[in-house]
């Protein structure tokens, strides 16, 4: 009962802030639907390994869109080793028009019970936060695109494009079941995938702003090998293969890749710089204006938090060499791992990596997984237009922008295809609760419904 006064209430605001907007109208079930399959999918263990669960996520959600219209042949569920990805298709009217395709992932990080202040993979509302691993990278988003597409058929909506929901089941881990998604839909006219960015809440837990993305780097490792014939360490003599693989990491890490500016950062930067320190949001605003502005670029530099969007980052994180206390080392290793800026191959970095090593004793070999280089995504008014207009009508006049992601998700797989990509999940969160793949993980209550709102709207627009 007390849920339903305060749901009221949130109702009765935003009627009135919005003047009575038609697409915010009630969606009561489907709000109550999504929160209840979010619990559900939490509650199944979809962990890489034994034991996966992944298989019993994508049954949960195709028992639920089965029951809500869609024809059992239409949603396929496809296993693939100990996981599986999940296909729902609800046919257009106009067979020409190429798909809409809704991506998220099923499968969750690892979570250690023991680590945990509640049990991570049973789902509880504490203080309006749903806490459980997964509820907010993304079990409440699957769940929220499901009852959604549930909503508009009860709705009676008919789509002139196909809409195709795709699950994958490994995104967190291999993201094979990502890759052969992304074949199976590369005639897709553009892919809404519902996992990462979102908004942001301030400290008090007011809406601040939103970004989307329409760009990753491109994840890669590099792994950098020396031998040396080795011998006895009472007998030392250059060269060593550790001291040469040590001032090649020296030199890479004092090497700085040129700062880089694109269609999209530039929109990032000019927008995000109000909400940054003076400082910051000055040199943002300067790097927008001038990407070889000496001072902008030493000042986000700086900063871990704009590093990575100003260009490739390239950095020694792992490192093994020697073989015994006493004798010289035959073999040293380390591992660089790269964020590369959009538009470069990942051979192209390594060879500038090789270039600043200056060394060819140090011998480079790409050991990247499951990544490979794509592009951004074109900057399409449509899409801007849909994703504003659906963000508004839950939090109006919220400024909207876009971003580009410094993490790999699934969108890169079908950016590969030639698809653009949209990551676009309508959770609003304060930083004091990101905890996504970290301990306690937990996402606001209150974001339901302005989230069904907007995946309404959202579908229904870039469908229509
Ligand atoms: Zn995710």
């Amino acid at each position: 009962m007390r849920r339903m006064t305060a749901a009221t209430c949130v109702c009765v605001a935003l009627m009135t802030v919005s003047n009575g907007h038609a697409a915010s109208a009630n969606h009561d079930r489907a709000d109550a639907q999504a929160l209840d399959l979010a619990k559900q999918a939490i509650a199944l263990r979809s962990v890489r390994g034994p034991g996966n669960q992944v298989p019993q996520v994508a049954a949960l959600f195709k028992s639920a869109l089965v029951a809500g219209g869609f024809n059992e042949a239409d949603v396929t569920i496809t296993p693939v080793d100990d996981t599986a990805f999940l296909i729902a298709r609800w046919k257009g009217q106009d067979p020409k028009l190429k798909p809409l395709v809704i991506s998220g992932h099923m499968d969750v990080v690892e979570a250690k019970p023991a680590d945990w202040e509640r049990d991570p993979f049973t789902p509880v509302i504490e203080n309006g936060l749903l806490y459980g691993r997964g509820s907010s990278d993304m079990k409440l988003d699957d769940a929220l695109a499901v009852s959604a597409l549930i909503e508009l058929r009860r709705e009676g909506y008919k789509p002139r494009r196909d809409i195709v929901l795709a699950l994958s089941g490994d995104e967190e881990t291999t993201m094979t079941t990502t890759g052969q998604l992304a074949k199976e839909l590369s005639n897709a006219e553009m892919v809404l995938n519902v996992d990462g960015t979102g908004g942001q809440l301030d400290p008090a837990g007011k809406p601040q702003y939103f970004t989307w993305s329409g760009a990753e780097k491109t994840y890669a490792d590099f792994e950098l090998t020396v031998t040396s014939p080795g011998g006895h360490s009472s007998r030392p003599y250059d060269p060593n293969a550790i001291n040469q693989l040590a001032a090649a990491l020296v030199r890479i890490g004092q090497y700085k890749f040129k700062p880089e500016l694109s269609e999209l950062t530039r929109a990032y930067f000019t927008a995000a710089a109000r909400y940054e320190s003076p400082e910051v949001g000055a040199a943002m605003r300067a790097f927008a204006a001038d990407p070889a502005a000496p001072k902008a670029i030493a000042v986000l530099q700086a900063n871990p938090a704009t590093i990575g969007k100003i260009g490739t980052t390239c950095v020694a994180t792992m490192i093994n060499g020697g073989h015994a206390l006493n004798a010289l080392p035959q073999r040293a290793t380390a591992n660089i791992n790269c964020r590369i800026f959009p538009g470069h191959p990942r051979a192209q970095i390594m060879e500038e990596l090789q270039h600043v090593a200056a060394d060819p004793a140090v011998h480079f070999r790409d050991v990247s997984q499951g990544s490979v280089a794509t592009d951004a995504s074109p900057i399409r008014p449509d899409v801007v237009d849909a994703i504003t207009r659906a963000i508004h009508l839950g939090y109006p006049g919220v400024a909207v922008f876009p971003t580009m992601s410094a993490g790999a998700s699934d969108s890169m797989w079908f950016r590969n295809e030639h698809i653009p990509s949209y990551g676009v999940s309508p959770l609003f969160i304060k930083d004091s609760d990101r905890f996504a793949h970290g301990l306690n993980e937990r996402i606001p209550v209150g974001d339901v419904r302005p989230s069904m709102t907007y995946m309404v709207s959202l579908f229904t627009d870039l469908s229509k």
